[in-house]
C-alpha cells in the first residue's frame, strides 16, 4: 500500500488553545489506529506565530510542522519576512510555496516562488510546491500549459535528487465546495509525476467524503487539505476509509 500524504494547510486561521486542542484530539485518534504513523506522512502548517506550539505538542505523536510561506532571502533587513533557517531552527520540516492565494492575493510570481523555493532547500526545507490553473484557464483548455509552466519554472536550477513535493491544486477548487473530479484530478498528477517523479498531492476542497475516491488514484499520493483540516475530527475522517 503507497504512503497517503496527509497534509493540513489552517492558513491563516487557529489559535494557541486551538493548536492544543487539535493535538490531543489527534492523539485519541492515533491511539485508536496504532498503524497509522507507518502508513502516513502527517503535516500541519499553522501560521508563524503557532509554529513553535504546534512542534511542541506534535512532534511526540509523530506529526510534522511546516510553514505556509518563507522569504526568497535569508537573515537580514527584510521586514516582515521570515527567512527558511529560522523555519529549520524552529522544528518545521516542509514549506509551502507558491500557493494560489500567494499567488493571486500577494501576486507572487513563478520566479519569486521559485527562489523561495531554492531558499528552502538550501536551508534543509521540504519545499511543497503548488500549481494549478484558474477556471478562465480550464475553461480555454490550457490547464496542461499553465501547470507545465508553473511547474518548470517553479523548479528551475534544483539540485539534482532535491526532496519535494508538488500540490496540484485548481484555484477553482479551493475552499469552493468543489473538487476535481478523480479523474481530472489524476490526469493532471500523472503529467506532473511524470515530469518530475516526486509525491504529487492534490488539493481543493478535499473532505471526508472524496478522499478516498481521490487519493486511490494511481498519481495522487494524497492531499494538501484546508477548509477540514481546521478540526482534528474532520482531518481524521479523511482517513477513514483507508
Ligand atoms: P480547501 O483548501 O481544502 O479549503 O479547498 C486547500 C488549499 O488551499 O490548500
Amino acid at each position: 500500500m503507497k504512503k497517503i500524504f496527509l497534509f493540513g494547510n489552517w492558513k491563516m486561521n487557529q489559535s494557541l488553545r486551538a493548536t492544543e486542542n487539535f493535538a490531543a484530539e489527534s492523539a485519541a485518534f492515533f491511539s485508536e489506529r496504532p498503524g497509522l504513523k507507518a502508513e502516513t506522512e502527517i503535516c500541519i502548517f499553522p501560521p508563524f506565530v503557532l509554529i513553535p506550539e504546534a512542534v511542541k505538542n506534535f512532534t511526540n505523536l509523530g506529526v510534522t510542522v511546516g510553514a505556509q510561506n518563507a522569504s526568497d532571502h535569508g537573515e537580514g533587513a527584510y521586514t516582515g519576512e521570515v527567512a527558511p533557517s529560522m523555519l529549520k531552527e524552529a522544528g518545521c520540516r516542509y514549506v509551502i510555496v507558491g500557493h494560489s492565494e500567494r499567488r493571486h492575493i500577494y501576486g507572487e510570481s513563478s520566479e519569486l516562488v521559485n527562489k523561495k523555493a531554492l531558499n528552502c532547500l538550501t536551508s534543509g526545507l521540504i519545499p511543497v510546491l503548488c500549481v494549478g490553473e484558474t477556471l478562465e484557464e480550464r475553461d480555454a483548455g490550457r490547464t496542461t500549459d499553465v501547470i507545465s509552466d508553473q511547474l518548470r519554472k517553479g523548479v528551475k536550477d534544483f539540485p539534482a535528487g532535491a526532496a519535494y513535493v508538488v500540490a496540484y491544486e485548481p484555484v477553482w477548487a479551493i475552499g469552493t465546495g468543489r473538487a476535481a473530479s478523480a479523474e481530472d484530478a489524476e490526469k493532471v498528477c500523472r503529467l506532473i509525476k511524470d515530469s518530475v517523479r516526486v509525491p504529487v498531492l492534490y488539493g481543493g476542497s478535499v473532505k471526508p467524503s472524496n478522499a478516498a475516491e481521490l487519493f486511490s488514484r494511481p498519481s495522487i499520493d494524497g492531499g494538501l487539505i484546508g477548509g477540514a483540516s481546521l478540526k482534528a475530527r474532520d482531518f481524521f475522517a479523511i482517513l477513514k476509509n483507508f
